[in-house]
């Protein structure tokens, strides 16, 4: 199946893959940027054939543009949100934009008769603010954005996602809607110009860091991420599905040793020492980032991705694949010295 689908934020990492998969796969594609300056930089990397894809300017945190852009379109990939390297100086800056942005593709969706709308969500709407204890998580699990640890983006995806079902349920009418819950993104790069998902490659290839926190992600490749959301777009019944999209947990010491051997001497400077907690907490003290994930440490938290398998037939790639890829990048382009 194809038609016209819009795809929101053409700039971002993920919405790049999917663009390109889609256009691939036969659709006709409308993205949404922010400014139309940048439309000749994104056409450069996404290097797709130009008549397949126009450009619209949208904003998430206002109406203009989001009627024209969804026009004659059947299906909507909802995928921009704010995604900041740096602790925001309020939690607004990311929940206003990520919830009053799905409403606004959502009103403009349903205006525009689209049958089908994706949203790209996160783990972060699912595992977060449980407890100490509960270590696997499923698709009936929401975060609590109450819980101190539901950090400002955490609670902007919790409290967007929820809004968005909410408003489908009172006023979606026909249309279907699912979302695609990611865990850590990693994966090749289009060009220097990369998604915070990957600092942390970056940060253990560069040596910045003095050694490793306790700290462990589940990870998915940007290509399996797309790959879901072409399936989501095209499977049957997909109303109020919710499908956690994500590979392995991994310990950042297991991702530092995959990076030593794949890389041999191109990794010298990844770390050895595991950092122990207490230090990590001292420098939470002195940094915003790091008092971000403070809560995080010494946390599992396993994804098993079976509905996504069942349902959809998804199969992501090994971990190792999207590490080494992400770490190969990153050199080629010249985003770290090694
Ligand atoms: P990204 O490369 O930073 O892309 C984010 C996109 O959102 C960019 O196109 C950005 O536009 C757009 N955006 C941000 N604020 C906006 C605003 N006010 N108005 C319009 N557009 C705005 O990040 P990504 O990794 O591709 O993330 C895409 C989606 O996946 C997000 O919904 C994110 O929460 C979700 N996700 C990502 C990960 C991950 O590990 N990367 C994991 C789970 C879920 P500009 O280029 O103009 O800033």
């Amino acid at each position: 199946m194809t038609g016209t689908v819009f795809v929101s934020g053409g700039s971002g990492y993920i919405a790049g893959f999917l663009i390109r998969q889609l256009i691939d796969a036969g659709w006709m594609v409308h993205t949404s940027i922010r400014d139309l300056a940048k439309e000749g930089a994104v056409r450069a990397s996404l290097s797709v054939e130009n008549s397949k894809l126009k450009f619209f300017a949208a904003d998430l945190t206002n109406d203009a543009g989001w009627a024209e852009a969804m026009a004659g379109c059947s299906h909507v990939a909802h995928v921009a949100s704010p995604l900041p390297t740096d602790a925001p100086k309020h939690e607004d800056e990311l929940i206003v934009p990520a919830r009053d942005g799905a409403l606004r593709a959502l009103k403009a969706a349903k205006a525009a008769g689209v049958k089908r709308f994706v949203m790209t969500s996160s783990m972060a709407a699912i595992a977060y603010g449980h407890g100490g204890t509960k270590s696997v998580f499923t698709e009936a699990d929401w975060t609590d954005p109450t819980s101190p640890d539901a950090y400002a983006y955490v609670r902007s995806k919790t409290i967007a996602e929820r809004a968005a079902r909410d408003w489908v349920a009172a006023d979606g009418g026909d249309m279907e809607f699912c979302t695609v819950n990611p865990s850590l993104v990693l994966g090749p790069l289009q060009s220097g110009d990369f998604s915070t998902s990957l600092e942390a490659i970056k940060k253990l290839l560069e040596g910045s860091m003095p050694g490793m926190p306790n700290l462990g992600f589940g990870i998915v490749d940007v290509r399996d991420v797309a790959d879901m959301h072409v399936r989501c777009l095209t499977a049957p019944n997909m109303a109020g599905e919710r499908f956690i999209c994500s590979g392995p947990f991994l310990m950042m010491d297991r991702v530092a040793a995959i990076l030593r051997e794949g890389l041999g001497p191109q990794a010298r400077k990844v770390p050895k020492l595991k950092l122990p907690n207490w230090l990590v907490r001292i420098a939470a003290r002195f940094d915003p980032v790091i008092s971000q994930v403070i809560g995080e440490l010494g946390k599992r938290r396993e994804s098993p991705a079976t509905h996504a398998r069942e349902v959809l037939g998804w199969v992501p790639r090994p971990a190792t694949e999207s590490i080494l890829d992400t770490a190969r990048d990153m050199i080629r382009l010249g985003i770290v010295k090694v």
